[in-house]
């Protein structure tokens, strides 16, 4: 698997020091509140499960699944709902935790369908943020790293359903998907 990564971007050190950052400023930001955490299956659960330990307050946690790959490398711009969030989520703080913005698609969609339950805020808390991918005009409100307009996998993130348990994020070797 480490053979097919062209080059290394986040080590498990960096990802820990990412997670503590914003732990500490969600835990500082929601003070007195119990906000949901909402975590994007597949690609956001060990981001999820690193940051929420990070978070000192009384939180839910839920899980939503969309798909908008479809086992490619590229966002098709159809957003699917898979599987849907088991709990009400009218007037509740909603914080999202994605594993990457690239376009901006999956995010307005996600936030347009808690915004329509009558969530009472929608925030996000991204793993990474490829700024350059942007189709829509969409910002994560917390973000780990930003990364270079390049297609990564690791620490959740996949190639047609591998690589997710790769401990770092790197880029993929393009002869492994052209
Ligand atoms: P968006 O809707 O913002 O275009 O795409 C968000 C989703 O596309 C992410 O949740 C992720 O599943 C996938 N994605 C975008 N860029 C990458 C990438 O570089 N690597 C991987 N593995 N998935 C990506
Ligand atoms: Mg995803």
């Amino acid at each position: 698997m480490n053979n097919d990564i062209e080059e290394i971007l986040f080590d498990q050190q960096q990802i820990h020091e990412a997670a503590v950052r914003l732990g500490q400023r969600i835990t500082e930001d929601y003070a007195g509140q119990k906000p949901l955490v909402l975590s994007v299956l597949k690609g956001a659960y060990l981001w999820t499960a690193d940051l929420i330990r990070e978070i000192d307050l009384y939180v839910d946690l839920e899980f939503i699944k969309i798909s908008s790959y479809h086992g490619g490398v590229t966002s098709s711009n159809e957003i699917q709902l898979v599987t849907d969030v088991q709990s009400d989520v009218k007037d509740r703080d909603v914080l999202i935790l994605e594993d990457i913005v690239d376009t901006g698609q999956s995010l307005q969609f996600l936030k347009d369908l808690l915004k329509d339950r009558g969530a009472h805020s929608v925030q996000v808390a991204t793993f990474l943020d490829k700024k350059e991918g942007r189709k829509i005009e969409i910002d994560a409100d917390y973000v780990g790293f930003d990364v270079r307009n390049e297609f990564v996998v690791g620490y959740g993130l996949d190639y047609a359903d591998l690589y997710r348990n790769l401990p770092y994020v790197g880029i993929l070797k393009k002869d492994i998907y052209s």
